[in-house]
This record gives structure tokens, sequence and C-alpha cells, in this order.
């Protein structure tokens, strides 16, 4: 891989931690990133990361600027739509057995990953236009009209990928839409270590802490929802919960006075085949995960160390065999925590009260071991 010359498109978590994995193996590498350095990572959410992310970040020695920008989960809590816990499990078999669980803002992840290379191989404002594949090259025209020609190009420019349309047509990847999604927001300077959801009948709240301060998720079915507008929705929830539970009414507060909320629209994307010769999709372009199994940005950084990993192994010549390798290692892998994310929206996802009242009785039964068990498998692979 030592005399690869590689094209990276989208600056986002998967594309940043395949150019850091790279810059360790000495790989000449380009980013394009699509918004320019002004609007680059303005916009913030929450992330937790399972430690399939945190021990990429390890493998890049950036752990220590890791853990200071993020805190560990300890704990997980479904409550009911009225404030009720209604389960509680603890998060420690991950921390003890598999590497800290830790919540961090999307914003800082982004800093920590451009910290590890030089910004100066980031061109903003650019996208590909076009790429054709010729012989064992990957000929690229930019959207400023320059032409080059590369032996690899990493497609990770997000669920919505754009660059994915000039190879795939529309019936090799398909969008699974659960027409559920929310608002986010911030609630500053609170500390916790708790991830909290309320799992309601037409709503879904979440109180996911990162460091100093906790994302706070409002959402329900997006016809609904948006029709309400965020304000009358939020309010109309804090009706339903019990005075007692101050710290949901403190967020809900706080997320009905926030300014321009982002909108997070609920839907997966699956692509059929992750490569065209020489061009591979790469963390949500090539399998995009609902928010549900909180895993889309730790897997995308599992892809990108289990390629560069394979990649490390292959020359030009047996570059189609290196990318098979990586498939047939992470694709499956990937699919199948996906599929898991899509089972557990169908149990948070509920409009009825009757069924929710069902999934809420047998969430209760839902032990710590069938938790254990699933994470495991996310982990292990
Ligand atoms: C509100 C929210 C909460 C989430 N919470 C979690 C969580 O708790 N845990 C978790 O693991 N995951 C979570 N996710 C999912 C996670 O953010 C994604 O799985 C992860 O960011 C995927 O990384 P990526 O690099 O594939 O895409 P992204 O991080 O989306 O990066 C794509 C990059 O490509 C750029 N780009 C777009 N189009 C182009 C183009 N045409 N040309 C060049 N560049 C382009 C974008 O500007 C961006 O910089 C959450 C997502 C959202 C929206």
């Amino acid at each position: 891989m030592q005399n690869f010359n590689i094209l990276i498109i989208g600056a986002g978590i998967a594309g940043l931690t395949f150019a850091n994995l790279l810059k360790r193996e000495g790989v000449n590498f380009r980013i394009i990133e699509k918004e320019t350095s002004d609007t680059f990572n303005n916009s913030g959410y929450m992330l937790g990361l399972l430690p399939l992310g945190g021990r990429v970040l390890t493998e890049l020695d950036l752990e220590k600027e890791y853990f200071d920008q993020s805190i560990e989960m300890t704990d997980y809590e479904i409550h009911k739509e009225n404030g009720k816990l209604n389960k509680a499990y603890s998060l420690n078999f991950i921390n003890k057995n598999y590497g800290s669980y830790r919540g961090i803002e999307r914003k800082k992840l982004v800093e920590i990953l451009i910290d590890g290379i030089e910004k100066a191989q980031i061109l903003f404002g650019i996208t590909a236009n076009e790429i054709r594949q010729i012989d064992n090259l990957a000929n690229v025209t930019f959207s400023d009209g320059k032409k080059e020609s590369f032996d690899l190009v990493i497609v990770a420019d997000g669920i919505h990928s754009e660059t994915r349309k000039l190879l795939w047509n529309e019936k090799e990847y398909s969008y699974r839409d659960t027409n559920w999604g929310g608002w986010v927001g911030w609630l500053e300077n609170q500390e916790m270590a708790t991830y909290k959801e309320y799992w309601g009948a037409s709503s879904f709240m979440g109180l996911y802490p990162v460091k100093n301060k906790v994302g706070v998720f409002l959402g329900g079915p997006n016809e609904s929802v948006k029709k309400q507008g965020l304000y009358n929705f939020a309010k109309k929830i804090q009706n339903e919960i019990l005075p007692e539970f101050d710290l949901i009414h403190k967020a809900l507060d706080v997320l009905a006075s926030t300014e321009n909320p982002f909108y997070w629209e609920f839907h997966d994307c699956r692509t059929n085949d992750w490569n065209k010769g020489n061009v591979i999709l790469l963390g949500d372009a090539a399998c995009g995960f609902l928010p549900t199994a909180g895993v889309g940005a730790s897997m995308a950084m599992d892809s990108a160390s289990a390629l560069v990993d394979e990649l490390s192994r292959t020359d030009k010549e047996h570059l189609e065999y290196g990318i098979k390798m990586y498939l047939k290692r992470q694709k499956k892998r990937v699919e199948t925590a996906q599929e898991d994310s899509r089972k557990l929206g169908d149990l948070m996802f509920v409009k009825s009260n009757l069924i929710a009242g069902i999934r809420d009785y047998a969430v209760r039964f839902y032990s710590i071991k069938q938790l254990a068990k699933n994470i495991s498998k996310t982990m292990e692979g």
C-alpha cells in the first residue's frame, strides 16, 4: 500500500479515521470535503462511542485526547413516557470487558481526528463531479474542474452520499425509513454518566451525556411532530411527565427554546456492493444506521481500521484481492449490527398506546444478560 495514491471523499468520522490510519502507515492521501472551512464542523450532536471506535483511537495513540474530551457511560435507563423508570442496566460489562463506552460531542471527535493529520491535506468546498475507471486507475474530475488519477478512492461522504450516485445506480442501494424523527439540542453544564431514554406511544426522548453537558433528543412520527412544531410538541410531552422529574422538564424547556435545532430523520441505508473496482464506500455511505443501537460512528471507525489493515498487506497488482478480503471480514459484521438496530427500532418507534403498554411490560423482562449478549455480538462480530 505504501506507494498508493489515495483520495478520500468526506472529512467525517470514517474519512478522518481512515486518513489518520494511512498517515501512520506513511501512505499518500488527499481529502476533499464538501463544506467550506467556514461551515465545516459547525453543527454538533452527541455520539455514544462503543469501544469498537475507542479501540481505533487507542490504535492511533489518540486515547488521551479522546478521554479528555469525553465521559464514560456507566448506566442505561429506559423510562416510560411519564418519566418513571421502567428498566435500568449497568453498562459496566462493556467498560470492563471491551473498553470504555464513552459519550463525546461529534464536533470534539472531529477536532481530535483533524489534529491527528495535517489540515492542509483537506481541500474544503470541493466535491467529485465524475469518476472514470480506466485500467487500474480512478480518474476523478473535481468540482473546480481539476482532474487527477488515483489508485484508490474512498467514498466516505455519509448516509446521503452524493458521490455514490456517480457509480452506483438507484437499484443498488436502498433507504429504510421509519418515518420517525426529531429535534436535537443541548442541556449545558450538566454532569451525568447515565444515558436515559423515554419510550412513549408516538414519542421518543433521550438524554445522552457528553463531557459537561447532555444531548437532548425529542421526536416521534415525522408527519405529526413536524405539524405540531417543536415548541407545541415539547409542551404536550411535558404535560405527560410527572412534576418530580426535574431533569427531563429542564431538558425539554431548553430544547423547546433552541433556535433552529437540528432535525434528524430516522432512516438507514444499505448498499448491495461496497466497491466498484478501486472505488470503495466507507462508513454511512456503505451502510448507514438508525440511531437505535448508537453504533454508526464506532462501526465506521472499525471499518476504516479493518480496511487499512487489509490494504497494508496489499500491493497494486493484488488490490482486488485485498478489497475482497476486507469485504469478507467486515460487510456481514456491519450488516448484522444494522439488522439489530432495525429490530430495536421496531420496539422503540411505536404509535399505539396498547402496543406501547405491552412493549413497556415486556422490556421489564429483557435481562442484562440478553443486552450483554447483543452487545457482545456487535463487539466480537
Ligand atoms: C443526531 C445524531 C446522533 C447520532 N448518534 C450516534 C451515536 O450516539 N453513536 C454512534 O455511533 N453514531 C451516532 N450517529 C451516527 C454517526 O454520526 C454516523 O454513523 C457517523 O458520523 C458516520 O460517519 P461517516 O464518516 O460515514 O459520515 P459523516 O460523519 O456524516 O461524514 C460525512 C462527511 O462527508 C461530507 N460530505 C457530504 N457530501 C459530500 C460530498 N459530495 N463530497 C465531499 N464531502 C461530502 C460531509 O460534510 C461530512 O463531513 C448519530 C447521528 C446523528 C445525526
